[in-house]
């Protein structure tokens, strides 16, 4: 058999943008650098689908060790088929209508085979089932009599109790019928992307909300190169969706969106400058003793697979934590971190309620995470009052020339401070926390240290009366 076109993962860029799927394959040199919250999926998705295999032991393992073995593979796994001794298969490899696909497990059942497909997810996207649909087809062709075909995905609501209870663990949902229902679309959804494929150039399409939903494209550097920089595609105020509407109706610069709301902030786009409401800034802050404020960085870890007893499925721990307080006679710093394997991370209530004894507000700039992490800390003192950047700048008005709809602390220091060395991604920190704690505590703590430090300027700057 020839060699495949598509995979799944190519496939399901082709949804995303046909153009993607040509440069992917075509032009792979004009990849942007694979980012650390892409590298973290990928290697959380692997992880629990290896991990999931426990639910039906004793399998045969058909995971290729490189690409020249997929058609090796590939019958072998015909072969395993109708050898009645094996009745689990990981990681089967399948091809048809030029599409290889590696279905996570494949178990038999009398005289048929439930395919089961492993989500490191706590729900199931529009992606998830166009990839299940996308192996059901390829099952289909290859003419495996299927009992079921079933999703995979993490159970939110699973705490761990003594041991691991993987049946618990995972919710299963069968898929079977909406993907026989989508054999016909799938079937054309191929068809297109292999005609993509067979182009002699890239195919022409403009840039739209696809190239960063559902997943920032990796072809951004490429496509977008020519965006002026004063673009209304990056008045990072308004939604994506919005600054696409009015791009797409030939309002592209500042000066073509007549609208006296945003008006600052037009201007603003236009002079590469930020833009921020200091009133509404300063009431959403409210009040607070200014002379002892405490600016903190925190690292979380979010496992899919809970490690400690009495956590579920992706409830933020926190691993890491500096603490600047610039007011006091001399400055200070207070570090803190713990391994993600250990129950020790609770004494971070402590070491909050103690900092507190000397502060009059926390500062921090801290994404969702964070909330989800406070809903739940009830060991934290109730009179700690919280100024969370990430919440309070999208009702100031706040914008600042970018794409990100919600701009984090590293962003922001780079428009304000751009001769300052950038800070190092969260991800990358966690990653190197998680990878090697002994190694690299202390080169991220000098991270987080970095990171409040500069959340204190970036404060100074935002709410002083200097002119933006
Ligand atoms: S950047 Fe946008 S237009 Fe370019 S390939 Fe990616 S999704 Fe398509």
């Amino acid at each position: 058999m020839a060699k495949h076109l598509l995979s799944k993962s190519t496939y399901i860029k082709s949804l995303q943008c046909q153009k993607a799927l040509y440069l992917h394959k075509k032009r792979p040199f004009l990849r942007d650098k694979m980012s650390a919250v892409q590298l973290a999926k990928f290697r959380r998705g692997t992880a629990v689908g290896v991990l999931a295999r426990n639910l039906y032991p004793g399998g045969i393992d058909m995971t290729p060790k490189s690409p020249s073995q997929y058609q090796i593979k590939r019958d072998e796994t015909l072969l395993a088929l109708q050898n009645p001794e094996i009745n689990v298969i990981y990681e089967a490899v399948f091809q048809y209508d030029d599409v290889l696909i590696m279905l996570d497990i494949l178990v038999r059942e009398g005289e048929k085979w439930r395919a089961i497909e492993v989500k490191s997810s706590r729900v199931l996207s529009e992606t998830y089932l166009q990839d299940a649909y996308l192996q059901y087809y390829v099952l289909k062709g290859n003419e495996i009599p299927l009992i079921d075909f079933e999703l995979l995905y993490v159970n939110e609501d699973y705490e761990l109790k003594d041991e691991l209870k993987l049946a618990e663990l995972f919710i299963s949902q069968s898929v079977m019928l909406p993907a026989e229902e989508s054999l016909e679309k799938t079937a054309s959804q191929v068809l297109e992307a292999k005609a993509t494929l067979q182009l002699t150039k890239s195919p022409e399409v403009s840039i739209g909300t696809y190239c960063y939903k559902p997943y920032p494209c990796d072809f951004i550097g490429h496509c977008w190169k020519n965006v002026p920089q004063n673009s209304i595609l990056y008045l990072s105020s308004q939604t994506l969706q919005q600054r696409f509407e009015w791009y797409n109706n030939d309002i592209q610069l500042p000066e073509q969106l007549h609208n006296a709301e945003l008006s600052d902030q037009l201007m603003a786009l236009n002079q590469q400058k930020l833009f921020i409401n200091r009133n509404l800034l300063l009431k959403e802050i409210g009040n607070f003793d200014t002379e002892k404020p405490t600016y903190l960085k925190f690292l979380f870890h979010q496992a899919a697979v809970p490690e400690l007893k009495g956590m579920k499925p992706y409830e933020p721990i926190i691993l890491a934590v500096s603490a600047f307080q610039p007011s006091n006679t001399v400055q200070q710093i207070h570090n803190w971190s713990c391994s993600a394997e250990s129950a020790e991370w609770k004494s971070i209530f402590q070491f909050l309620n103690k900092l507190w004894e000397s502060s009059s507000a926390f500062i921090v700039h801290e994404d969702r995470v964070f909330g989800e992490f406070a809903k739940k800390a009830d060991e934290i003192r109730q009179e700690i009052k919280w100024v969370n950047y990430a919440d309070i700048l999208p009702k100031s008005d706040f914008m600042i020339p970018s794409i990100s709809e919600n701009p984090d602390q590293k962003l922001i220091q780079q428009h304000i401070f751009p001769n300052q060395k950038p800070l190092k991604d969260e991800a990358w920190l966690l990653k190197d926390l998680l990878d090697d704690p002994a190694k690299n505590s202390k080169k991220v703590s000098l991270q987080l240290e970095q990171y409040t430090k500069n959340l204190a300027e970036i404060h100074k700057y935002l709410t002083s009366s200097i002119e933006i």
